[in-house]
């Protein structure tokens, strides 16, 4: 079968035809999200690109970001005129093609589920580490959403009361600790302290460059590391006992950043688990690259699709 998936982004939108037998993208056209122009605007370009590749696909899946319910886009914080903007039926009034939407950490965890290491798992958690962080959860083979569909907003678990602001307005989330943006303010923070560090003898400092700077042993950079990832190991811990999964798995662009951070982490939740939980459970980092937001949005038509039959 083959479906259309849209990765829509703040800046970028990643459209591609998915083949879901091959499990792999066919056709592939990345265009500016240009969210200035409108959401009218966007949507149009979108429709377009999916018109030009769409060849034999039966659907269309979408990842985007902001709070989604029934295909209708409520708000999301990266685009900025996007309230209540019926996505789902705006694209098939212009593809023909039948449109489902999720928030693009939901189609993260779809997209691992149905290409990654959650293949043939019935029980998965999926965090995406980027600007913000972002949760994902199947099952018992379903994603969770809860009541209103908004459910699974792993970011913004408490993992340290008094703690940092989150964006959000609570102190102490887990995206206050975890994401891309608190990286790089928790290295900004040590600037005092640490001089000399090697994080601030780059241009720009982003979390990539934090990173880096750990791997080669820098101390506030270690620091900020271990911050971060005490963080993440408390709210894993605290999510593998509430949902038991059988898998982990980390995305986003800070989790590029590798073992840096995977082998303290499992450090760290291995040290905070019940001892009936130990061995249950592995953490790993999505393999899925720069193709997760296209084949997750895939997935979210397939899962879709599949649940119908
Ligand atoms: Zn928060």
């Amino acid at each position: 079968m083959r479906v259309v998936g849209v990765d829509l982004g703040g800046t970028t939108t990643t459209i591609g035809l998915v083949d879901s037998e091959r499990g792999d993208i066919v056709n592939k056209v990345q265009i500016s999200t240009k969210a200035h122009e409108g959401y009218k605007r966007v949507i149009e370009r979108i429709s377009d690109v999916i018109n030009e590749i769409k060849s034999d696909a039966v659907a269309v899946g979408v990842g985007s970001p902001g709070s989604i319910y029934d295909g209708v886009v409520r708000f999301s914080p990266n685009l900025p005129d996007w309230k209540e903007v019926p996505l789902a039926k705006m694209i098939e009034e212009r593809t023909g093609l039948k449109t489902y939407v999720e928030n693009d950490a939901n189609s993260f965890v779809l997209g691992e589920k149905w290409f990654g290491d959650g293949k043939g798992k019935s029980h998965i958690v999926a965090l995406t580490l980027g600007t913000g962080v972002g949760g994902g959860v199947i099952t018992h083979g379903i994603l969770l959403k809860g009541h209103l569909g908004i459910g699974a907003e792993l970011g913004h678990v408490t993992v340290m009361p008094n703690g940092p602001i989150c964006g959000c307005g609570n102190y102490g989330c887990l995206e206050a600790l975890a994401s891309a943006t608190a990286i790089v303010r928790m290295a900004n923070e040590g600037r005092k302290k640490y001089p000399s560090s090697l994080i601030f003898k780059s241009d720009e400092i982003t979390a990539k460059v934090v990173m880096d700077a750990a791997k080669k042993g820098d101390e506030l950079a270690l620091r900020v590391r271990d911050r971060m990832v005490e963080a993440l190991g408390i709210a894993i811990a605290g999510f593998i006992h509430i949902f038991n999964p059988e898998i982990v798995i980390l995305g986003g662009g800070v989790s590029r950043a590798g073992d840096i951070i995977l082998e303290p982490l499992k450090r760290v939740v291995k040290s905070r688990v019940m001892p009936s939980f130990e061995g249950t459970y592995e953490i790993v980092i999505s393999k899925l690259l720069d193709d997760s937001g296209v084949l997750g949005a895939a997935s979210v038509a397939l899962e879709r699709l599949e649940v119908k039959r």
